[in-house]
This record gives structure tokens, C-alpha cells and sequence, in this order.
């Protein structure tokens, strides 16, 4: 099967063995596809002639490699739209968490909940991805806590493994400690190494497994217990690190070689130049910056000045960020963390593929790459996130086929 894409105005991407930020342009481009692949990327009047099994005319539209989110929180069972409303009359979060909301809510929720039913509600959630441009997300458990619902989680994401929307996995079993183990943390604990991590490996439920370092929640040391067993169990490795206060958890990264370190609003010097001297990946969230109405969004210039690779996720969640959008993010990362047009795009393509260990697939229009791509209502990839609030997307596809149901 040959699809020829033609007449595209103008097309943005950055390529996989430039510099991390650079975006090639071209005019008047066109782009074959083969067998879900792209094979040519140029000029329209470069094309090599051949015969096409089908031909999309792109209307001059911009076209730009589909985005890519490396770090969600999709699989909830309710929403919280009513702490929303209770933070905005006054009440505080600690006070909503105290009185049973917050994540020990969605977790209350995620266990009442059938499989059926979360993967009903995921089918929902996955298209609002592809609407706005996204077409591969990373996705994480994390509400569940228990052995049976972080595996129902992780179960619900992998039936869907041939939905448009692909999805790379990530355990969280350690997001929290749950109610029932907050007298007997160290049994949790135990719980996640000895039973969750190798449950979760055997089956091959997970690409990754993920842990939230913080103040409260879990330190270094139990971070450096379960994510060296993650690892022997052959998963990867990526880490909540440095989001409400400073700690050590990008020297923790690095030392263990994680492919990706995520939040870093606090993070130091010292653990910026650790992560660039490892090749872990700074995944910025400013989206729960912004929701939470914090004004301390990650240092993105200075990670950028010293070499760093930035990717960009919208850390979809019902609590800290309802948004799937990876457009608002471009613009939040342009206003409040210095980033540029181009910085952003490859933010949300390239950087984001390297996030999620597929940049060898994923992330760049080029030849040998599978054809995700996007057609765009702009001129231009600055266009983008110079409109916040709107959606300039126009047409998905993914490996090469056109989504025309999302
Ligand atoms: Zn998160």
C-alpha cells in the first residue's frame, strides 16, 4: 500500500540525529507512505515518480510529526471536578486530601471499578488525544495500589494495545502509600518488590516503572529499592522527581540510568549536569504548574544552555492537570519557562520520543520512521502555540492510515 500525501504548504520536523531543538522545514512538500512507514520526505516536484494506491491532497496545510505525551495518568475511574470548586471557594488542598479527596479518592474509586468499565472510559480519553494531534501517549497505573488493581489497570491499557492511540505502559504501584499500609509503609513496600514488580514483568504488563519521590511520600532510599528491582526485572526506568520540593532524585536517576526524570521544578545545578552526563531525559510538566496556580515552572533555559534534552507531557490526571493537551503546554512552556517554537515542537515529538526510548521509531518525519503525522490549520509550527485554548488540529494519522473516527 503507497498513500501519497501532496500539497502540503509547509512541513516541521525535527530530525533524529541533528541537534536536540533544531526543526527542518519544507515547502511545498509532499510524503510517501509504504506498508505504514514513510519512504519520501522533500519537495513535491523532487517526488520520484511511481504509482500511488491512493493520493491526500493536504490542501497547503501544515504538517508536523505526530505528538507524542510521555507522561499521563489515564486510567481513573472519576473525575474531580468538585475539589475543583472547593479549592476555588477557599478550601485548602491539604484539607481536601484530609477529608478523604485528593488521589486517595481516585484510588477508593479505581477499586469500585470494573475493567469494562475503565476501558470504556479510556476509549473516551484516548480520543480526545488524537484530536488534539497526540498520537502516542505513555500512560501509567498508579491508582490502583493493590497487587489486583494495578494489574486491572495495567490490563484495561493493554486491551486497547490496537486502538489508533499507542500506548506505552508505565507501573506506578509506588505513586502513594495506600490508606490501609500508612501504619506499615515498609509491608507496601514489600508488596511492590516482591509481588507487584514480578507480577508485572512475567506478564509483560509494563514498558516502565515510575515512583513518586517527594517530601511524604517515598524517599530516596525506598526509590532506590524498588526501581533496582524494576530493573532487574527488565523494566525501565523513569521517576516523579524535585515537583513541590528539592531533593536528591535527578542524582538518583542518573545513578541508575533511568531514561527519564519527571516535574524537576526544584531540581539543582547539580542535578541538572548529573542527568545531562547520563542521558536522562528532563520531562517538564508545566500543566501542573499551572493548574495547581504555582508560579515555579521548571528551569527549562538553563537545562537547554547546558545541553539537556527536554520533552514536554501534559501529565493528564484528574487532579493536578485535566488537559490532554500538548499545544497548551507549547505555550506554557514558551511563556513561563523561555522556550521557543522550535524548542517546543521538538519537545513534543523528537524529545518525547527519546522520553519513551522509541526515537529510533518515533517523533520525526523522515524515511524508515512509521508514519505518524499531523495536518495542521497554520502556516506555520509557530502558529501553534502562539493560539492557546484552540485546537488547529485537522487530521491524524497514524502509521500511515488516516484517523477518521476520534
Ligand atoms: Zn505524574
Amino acid at each position: 500500500m503507497r498513500l501519497l500525501l501532496k500539497n502540503i504548504g509547509r512541513l516541521a520536523t525535527p530530525l533524529s540525529d541533528e541537534e536536540p531543538y533544531r526543526v527542518k522545514v519544507i515547502e511545498n512538500a509532499a510524503v510517501l507512505i509504504e506498508d505504514g512507514n514513510f519512504t519520501y520526505v522533500g519537495a513535491e516536484k523532487s517526488l520520484p515518480s511511481a504509482q500511488f494506491d491512493q493520493t491526500h491532497d493536504c490542501q497547503g496545510c501544515l504538517a508536523t510529526p505526530g505528538l507524542i505525551d510521555p507522561h499521563t495518568h489515564p486510567v481513573f475511574a472519576a473525575t474531580r471536578e468538585k475539589e475543583f470548586h472547593l479549592r476555588n471557594t477557599g478550601v485548602s488542598y491539604s484539607e481536601i486530601a484530609a477529608s478523604g479527596g485528593g488521589i486517595r479518592s481516585s484510588v477508593r474509586t479505581l477499586r469500585q471499578t470494573p475493567k469494562e468499565i475503565l476501558v470504556q472510559l479510556l476509549i473516551k480519553r484516548f480520543d480526545g488525544f488524537l484530536r488534539l494531534g497526540t498520537t502516542t501517549i505513555e500512560a501509567k497505573s498508579g491508582y490502583g495500589l493493590s497487587l489486583e488493581d494495578e494489574i486491572k489497570s495495567l490490563e484495561a491499557l493493554q486491551e486497547l494495545r490496537n486502538y489508533p492511540l499507542e500506548v506505552v505502559p508505565t507501573f506506578l504501584g509506588a505513586h502513594e502509600i495506600p490508606d490501609e499500609y500508612r501504619n506499615k509503609r515498609e509491608a507496601y513496600i514489600e508488596l511492590v518488590i516482591d509481588k507487584m514488580i514480578p507480577t508485572v514483568a512475567e506478564r509483560n504488563l509494563a514498558e516502565f516503572c515510575d515512583i513518586f519521590v517527594e517530601k511524604n511520600v517515598y524517599n530516596i532510599e525506598e526509590a532506590r529499592r524498588i526501581l533496582t528491582a524494576a530493573k532487574n526485572a527488565g523494566l525501565k526506568l523513569r521517576l516523579h522527581i524535585d515537583q513541590l520540593t528539592a531533593g536528591r532524585g535527578a542524582e538518583l536517576a542518573a545513578e541508575l540510568g533511568a531514561v527519564s526524570a519527571e516535574h524537576l521544578d526544584f531540581i539543582s545545578d547539580k542535578g541538572i549536569d548529573r542527568m545531562i552526563e547520563a542521558e536522562v531525559v528532563f520531562t517538564l510538566l508545566p500543566g501542573a504548574v499551572f493548574f495547581l496556580g504555582h508560579d515555579k515552572y521548571p528551569p527549562a533555559r538553563k537545562i537547554i544552555d547546558r545541553g539537556g534534552v527536554i520533552a514536554l507531557a501534559t501529565d493528564f490526571n484528574p487532579g493536578s492537570s485535566m488537559t490532554r493537551s500538548l499545544p497548551l503546554m507549547m505555550t506554557l512552556a514558551c511563556v513561563f519557562m523561555g522556550m521557543n517554537a522550535d524548542e517546543v515542537l521538538a519537545a513534543v515529538t523528537i524529545n518525547a520520543a527519546k522520553s519513551l526510548n522509541r526515537d529510533d521509531k518515533l517523533g520525526s518525519i523522515e524515511p524508515g520512521k512509521q508514519a505518524d503525522l499531523v495536518l495542521w490549520d497554520a502556516p506555520s509550527h509557530h502558529y501553534i502555540p502562539y493560539h492557546y485554548g484552540e485546537n488547529m488540529a485537522l487530521k491524524v494519522f497514524k502509521k500511515g492510515k488516516l484517523i477518521d473516527e476520534m
